[in-house]
């Protein structure tokens, strides 16, 4: 069975719901720290699998884990995600993404399990040197939370080769949307991402929507970002697991689009797509934020016959559903 760390999580759950959806055997372990039960309640009516309650920085259930379940490959989702927080409290995110990540691939090792599918970042990449951007670009990320990847990155590297682990690192570049029948979504709370949080201000007016720089060096002074849709994604980690079971090779890919959009034209689809105006407020730019990130996706399509299929569009329109049904 598959192991699914953070699986009641935003990209965790859609995951699980394609494997399941594929009839895979799969346990969700997760600490509902920042996700809820609901979701794994959802997730069972589509077929049962097995939940464990658990934090991975705790070592003693992460062994109960691994003894009582014949897991053959983990897919590691759990970590915390948020860029700035990661600048102010490091701490906190060195403490929990290593440690965690730690335990279970020490696990791993004792219980013989040699396959992991993680979830990396862009952000280990740091400032672009050029655009696309290919698995090959220099790796200097520009925080705390950039920096924990590329470190577990690094050491899946050593731990394959002093003790045979395999390891697909996907470097998510920036994710979006929701299961196209609304059955699960995007629900972070406090939710700091940019297009669920300008879908709130449309569904609610009062809600303002703060654009945190208009100052960088790009066509119109915002960000630009590479929006892959998470149903995009989620194949992407089935294809991961094929290519991992058949070639039994350690690899990493990019994972995104090749098409960039700044946050202006981003609210401006949000507006056309749902016809309301938004509020927006300039707000200085948030720490920690490069100002273009652009993925190249040749490897991801050459190796693990991996092509995005859905549009931006079907992106904001799914996580709109799913923001009205919240
Ligand atoms: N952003 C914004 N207002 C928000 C949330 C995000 O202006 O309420 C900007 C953010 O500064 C960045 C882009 O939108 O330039 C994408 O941010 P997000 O947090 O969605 O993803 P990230 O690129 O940080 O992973």
């Amino acid at each position: 069975m598959i192991l699914i760390t953070g699986g009641a999580g935003y990209i965790g759950s859609h995951v699980a719901l394609k494997l399941l959806e594929n009839n895979q055997d799969i346990v969700i372990f997760d600490s509902l720290e920042n996700s809820k039960l609901d979701i794994i309640n959802t997730l069972k009516t589509i077929k049962n699998f097995e939940f464990v309650k658990g934090d991975l920085k705790n070592i003693k259930e992460v062994e109960y884990l691994f003894n009582n379940y014949r897991i053959n490959a983990v897919m590691h989702f759990a970590a915390y995600i948020r860029v700035e927080e990661s600048v102010k409290n490091p701490k906190k995110y060195y403490y929990n993404n290593l440690f965690g990540t730690l335990n279970l691939i020490n696990m791993m090792i004792e219980h013989k399990v040699n396959k992991i599918i993680f979830s990396s970042t862009a952000a280990i990449y740091g400032k672009p040197k050029y655009i696309p951007i290919d698995e090959n670009h220099p790796k200097n990320p520009i925080n705390p939370y950039g920096k924990s990847k590329l470190m577990i990155e690094e050491i899946l590297d050593d731990y394959e080769i002093a003790y045979g682990l395999k390891s697909i690192k996907l470097r998510y570049f920036n994710v979006a949307g929701a299961d196209k029948q609304n059955r699960i979504g995007e629900s972070h709370v406090p939710e700091t991402h940019l297009i669920p949080n300008i879908l709130k201000s449309i569904a609610n007016p009062e809600k303002i929507f703060y654009l945190f720089g208009n100052d960088y060096k790009t066509h119109d002074g915002t960000c630009i970002r590479d929006y892959v849709n998470i149903e995009d994604l989620a194949e992407a980690h089935l294809s991961a697991l094929n290519y991992l079971e058949l070639n039994n090779k350690s690899d990493s890919f990019n994972i995104g689009t090749e098409k960039g959009s700044s946050v202006k034209e981003i609210f401006r689809t949000c507006e056309q797509i749902t016809n309301k105006k938004i509020k927006v407020k300039i707000s200085p730019r948030r720490k920690g934020d490069s100002g273009i990130l652009i993925a190249s996706n040749e490897k991801a399509s050459k190796l693990l016959n991996w092509k995005p299929q859905r549009s931006l569009q079907d992106s904001i329109i799914t996580a709109f559903n799913w923001i009205k049904k919240l």
